[in-house]
């Protein structure tokens, strides 16, 4: 078996699942975020496919395989050429055709659908694939945790009505929590931005883990909990100060640029502040006004722009394309574009830059000394603020995204002309959803939250085996003897089982199996010799149990069978 484990954690892995991947010899990398999966990792991916495929199948969904090569000219029909940015990867054929390599296919089955799907009577119809995806990520990193080629499984549903629609995500939003639950993790749905897929309501599922790259708001009295790319900050109704209006005033503040760095010179509170932060906003040059103790969230900012690409600038970035006095701006005559959160319009008697260096501005009053392009949500929601449902307290929490399921209603129909007759003979447009997977995202997020200092502890049925068997005895034949008839004995009883017959030292026989983390680890060594017994140990407690030969395959395939109905949905 090609098995390479290693004892040196790669360098190059920051996260724990990245570096057991790497160790255990799951995966290797060919180049920047694309990874060949080794056997024992093709065998994980394959586990969650196969929760995933009989999750779907249960929930009246037909598995297809669609092409990863697609064609620009569906992607111009849906507005997606021009809108999707820089993941998507475009390239031209032989005859100068233009296509892109599937980051999702919402064109693609939409174009199958309108050739295939004509009458009311064939709806609701509801379509899935588990399939390579390509996205040109900026910063592919984490290994499969955020590849630029992963594994993912997406479904599509069609509709006739937004009502019917509405239950085909309702199944869907049930079939996402048995597949999570049968995989053993610990997962939260919650309410999310709809980004370039686009449509009008999401959720997310997010393995709750340290490592995640999102940020979870979750309410201590209900049940609200959204992604904080989406969570909507309430404005308590009245003005937030009250007090005389002051005249603006310049003064000098040396060398200062940090918000807290001035407020303790002007013995101020960084609330007292309306800090600029400078964006690139697809290719402009935007300024966003946040108070200052507060963060600008910058998919809020995309949402509110319709911008397709939003990233923060560095101070010599925006320096070299404006030649503003960075560290010292402020909304007053700014020659770019300013946008402001709508808490800033609240505020009065601020401080701010005044667009000169060494200088900030103080008694500035919003509304009264600028008016922004445009006002929003713009910033992050934090603990401190009250749930948006129920004015209750709030709780952020760490997660990584491993499903998102879509309301699409007619967006991708409309667009690509995409009906159905309904029962009345009417043309009407198809309403639909789609719901993403991350397939080999999943494995990643599953050993984040389940490993210790030895390596993975696999959830059993993620597991790419479930018993692993070791010869400690490769010079003795009635050690050897026996290991193989076990070997036979469990897989006879449906059981898989990795046999570890290498020639290898017992200690690093043991360290392996601890680091690929399968559940169950049988010994066959020298108490056999002895005594006639093998030894079963338990990777999650490390509980050891010793038994007779004669009773082994039946004991461990009934310890087996015991752990997995703890998996059920
Ligand atoms: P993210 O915010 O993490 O980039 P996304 O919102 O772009 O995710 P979707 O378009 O909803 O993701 O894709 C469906 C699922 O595919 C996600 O929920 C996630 O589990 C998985 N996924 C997305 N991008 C990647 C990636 N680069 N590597 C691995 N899995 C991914
Ligand atoms: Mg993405």
């Amino acid at each position: 078996m090609l098995l390479p484990t290693t004892k040196e954690t790669p360098s190059e892995a920051e996260v724990v699942s990245h570096q057991l991947l790497l160790r255990g010899g799951f995966i290797r990398k060919l180049t920047s975020g694309v990874y060949t999966y080794l056997p024992l990792g093709l065998a994980a991916i394959r586990k969650v496919g196969q929760i995933v495929r009989e999750e779907m199948n249960r929930a009246g969904a037909q598995e297809l395989l669609m092409p990863m090569v697609q064609p620009a000219d569906l992607w111009r029909e849906s507005g997606r050429w021009q809108k999707y940015g820089a993941e998507l990867l475009r390239f031209t054929d032989r005859h100068e055709r233009e296509s892109c390599l599937g980051p999702t296919h919402e064109e693609v089955i939409t174009d199958l659908a309108r050739r295939e799907l004509q009458s009311y009577r064939q709806l609701p119809m509801s379509l899935y694939q588990i399939q390579t995806k390509f996205r040109d990520e900026i910063r592919p990193r984490f290994g499969l945790m955020r590849g630029r080629e992963f594994v993912m499984k997406d479904a599509y549903s069609f509709d006739v009505s937004d009502e019917a629609a509405g239950e085909s995500y309702d199944k869907m939003y049930q079939a996402y929590h048995r597949i999570f639950r049968r995989c053993g993790l610990d997962f939260r749905a919650v309410e999310a931005d709809t980004g370039t897929i686009g449509g009008s309501f999401s959720h997310e599922f997010m393995v709750l883990a340290q490592t995640g790259e999102d940020t979870l708001v979750i309410c201590e009295q209900c049940s609200y909990a959204a992604n904080v790319e989406k969570a909507m900050i309430v404005l308590p109704d009245e003005c937030l100060e009250t007090g005389e209006l002051q005249a603006m005033r310049k003064v000098e503040t040396p060398g200062m640029k940090k918000v807290e760095v001035v407020a303790e010179f002007l013995k101020a509170e960084p609330a007292d502040f309306i800090k600029t932060m400078v964006f690139f906003v697809d290719e402009e040059v935007v300024a966003v006004l946040v108070r200052g103790d507060r963060e600008v969230q910058p998919v809020k900012l995309k949402n509110l722009l319709h911008a397709t690409e939003v990233e923060l600038a560095d101070d010599d970035a925006v320096f070299k394309k404006t030649k503003l006095p960075v560290g010292y701006l402020g909304p007053i005559d700014l020659p770019i574009k300013v946008v402001a959160d709508q808490e800033v319009m609240r505020m009065r008697n601020c401080i701010c830059g005044a667009n000169e260096k060494q200088y900030h501005l103080t008694g500035v009053q919003p509304g009264r000394d600028f008016i922004p392009a445009m006002t929003g949500d713009l910033r992050q929601i934090t603990a401190d603020d009250s749930c948006p449902a129920c004015a209750g307290p709030l709780k952020l929490t760490e997660g990584i995204e491993v499903g998102h399921i879509f309301k699409l209603g007619t967006a991708y129909s409309e667009a690509m002309n995409a009906t159905f007759q309904d029962c009345e003979g009417q043309a009407k447009s198809f309403v639909m959803g789609c719901y993403g997977i991350g397939v080999s995202r999943v494995v990643a997020a599953a050993i984040e939250q389940n490993h210790d200092q030895h390596g993975i502890i696999f959830p059993l049925p993620l597991a790419p085996f479930q018993v692993i068997l070791l010869n400690l005895g490769l010079n003795s034949e009635d050690i050897t003897g026996a290991a193989d008839q076990l070997y036979q004995d469990l897989q006879a009883r449906g059981v898989e089982v990795l046999y570890d017959d290498r020639d290898e030292r017992p200690g690093s026989k043991f360290k392996d199996a601890d680091l690929i983390g399968i559940p169950f680890r049988v010994t066959v060594g020298k108490t056999y010799e002895k005594e006639g017994k093998i030894e079963i140990r338990n990777r999650l407690d490390g509980r050891t149990e010793t038994v007779d030969f004669d009773l082994a395959a039946d004991v461990v395939t009934g310890m087996v069978k015991t752990e997995m109905a703890r998996y059920t949905a």
